[in-house]
């Protein structure tokens, strides 16, 4: 797998020259200049911004982490230490599962955000609508995209966390279909794969306790 993933990332710096590699013995840390020109249904954006992407050689078994530089002041899902809020961990586990490769990886998520930069840093708004922030954001992929409710997230979480999952049960969504043949296919990449379930929990954590810190993390900016 990691032959793969030199390629890619080959790949990715052979139109970048402003991008270095620097490889540890668990990790490819790609930085510098990222150079853009992104096509979003027709809006071109181009540019530069200075970035670092940091993937853990076991990819695609765990998630890239984007950091940015220079970011437009007010934006949302970037943190002080400049790290990024790509997506839901639950969607970027799914999208991994289906797309194992870097380079969608960076299409789907890095540069979608690279585009939302330069839109706010232009309009001041956000090109794919406003994503909540923090935990309401995720929380907001499993009600939304997944079509769950709150208490209905809540049993996907304990049967994650308690490794209660079989695929004859019936669906945590009332469907009345098996696990397996409803919304298996988004629990199953995470119980499989312990970086994938430590960085599930770790956000379901956060969702289920710390629906009040998303208040106070407001107010302190
Ligand atoms: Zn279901």
């Amino acid at each position: 797998m990691s032959y793969v993933l030199n390629e890619e990332i080959q790949e990715i710096l052979g139109g970048q020259p402003k991008l270095t590699l620097e490889e540890s013995s668990k990790e490819f840390i790609i930085q510098g200049v990222y150079e853009y020109s992104l096509d979003f249904d027709g809006y071109i954006a181009q540019g530069e911004r200075k970035i670092k992407l940091t993937v853990v050689n076991n990819f695609p078994n765990s998630i890239p982490k984007l950091f940015v530089y220079d970011n437009p002041k007010k934006m949302e899902h970037i943190y002080t230490d400049g790290s990024v809020c790509l997506a839901t961990t639950g969607e970027m586990i799914y999208f991994l599962t289906e797309n194992p490769s870097l380079i969608a990886f960076v299409h789907k998520f890095v540069n979608a955000f690279i585009f939302t930069m330069h839109w706010f840093e232009k309009y001041g708004t956000y090109p794919f609508g406003d994503r909540s922030h923090g935990y309401k954001g995720s929380l907001d992929y499993y009600l939304g995209d997944l079509k769950l409710t709150k208490e209905q997230y809540k049993a996907m979480v304990s049967i994650i966390y308690g490794n209660r999952y079989r695929g004859h049960m019936p669906c945590i969504c009332g469907s009345g279909r098996k696990l397996r043949a409803c919304h298996g296919k988004y629990m199953l990449p995470i119980i499989k794969n312990p970086a994938y379930k430590n960085e599930f929990l770790n956000e379901a954590c956060g969702i289920l306790t710390e629906d009040g810190k998303i208040v106070s993390k407001k107010s302190t900016k």
